[in-house]
């Protein structure tokens, strides 16, 4: 579960100022996906940054799985970004002078993860891309498709919990981009990771089961799935009007 309180962000010191957040509270169990929408500026990104840790807001909190992220040591922070998060960040490109492989088991390396495991789950995140066969290519001669499943594979090679997307299809071609969406769908139901994304894309946004709309720093819309509960009290309440609308007057 992620649980967001009261969140804000300020940039800026004195005349300069600027609320990028101003005050943004939501929960999200575990394993669902969300798309967080809203037009450019309106805090998407610095909402992303703030979950993921990479910053840090100016108040309120976030909580993962009970813990509060501002809590936490720089030691504990740094595991939880490195062991539960996974980022396809544009500005966390992919290394284009290193080879696939190298790419993938970079943050294995950072995480002390034995050689010959390292490999093992390098190879396993390659494949679940469809990538294995450019193990030793360099990142440099792979299509735009391919570099954003390189870039998938390395965020998914730690088994994250959470999985953090910005505009994972923004520079793709619309056959590329529903591939790459098919792939974050199934490794969100593979993995049972949470995932996350930051998104123009309305189709994309539509396939999540939660969206959550930002504008000017606050939320605007939020749409959650429906219930088992809530679901039946709108079921019987139709039924209702159905069974009353023949004994009003027709007019
Ligand atoms: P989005 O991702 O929705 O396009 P951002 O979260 O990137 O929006 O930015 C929200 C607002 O905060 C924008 O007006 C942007 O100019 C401003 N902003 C973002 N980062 C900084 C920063 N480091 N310093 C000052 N203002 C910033």
């Amino acid at each position: 579960m992620i649980e967001v309180r009261n969140l804000t962000r300020t940039y800026g010191k004195k005349a300069n100022t600027f609320q990028a957040l101003r005050g943004v509270s939501f929960r999200i169990p575990s394993a669902a996906t969300v798309a967080i929408i809203g037009k450019s500026g309106s805090g998407k990104s610095t909402l992303m940054h703030l979950m993921g840790g990479l910053d840090k807001p100016t108040s309120g909190d976030i909580l993962v799985d009970g813990k509060t992220l501002g809590d936490l040591k720089r030691r504990d922070m740094d595991r939880f970004r490195a062991q539960d998060l996974g980022f396809v960040f544009q500005s966390f490109f992919v290394e284009a002078n290193q080879t696939c492989y190298q790419n993938v088991s970079l943050p294995l390396e950072i995480n002390r993860i034995p050689r010959r495991r390292r490999q093992k789950l390098a190879e396993q995140a390659l494949e679940q891309v469809e990538l294995f066969d450019k193990i030793k290519s360099k990142a440099s001669t792979l299509s735009g498709g391919q570099k954003q499943r390189l870039a998938i594979a390395r965020a998914i090679v730690n088994s994250p919990k959470i999985l953090m997307a910005d505009e994972p299809t923004g520079n793709l071609d619309s056959a590329t981009g529903d591939k790459i969406m098919e792939l974050l769908f199934g490794l969100n139901r593979r993995l049972q990771c949470t995932l996350i994304i930051v998104t123009h894309d309305a189709e994309l946004a539509a396939r999540c089961q939660y969206q959550i709309e930002l504008k000017d720093g606050v939320i605007v819309h939020v749409r959650k799935p429906q219930t088992a509960a809530n679901k039946e009290a709108i079921d019987k309440s139709r039924t209702a009007v159905r069974r009353t609308a023949p004994e009003r007057p027709i007019i």
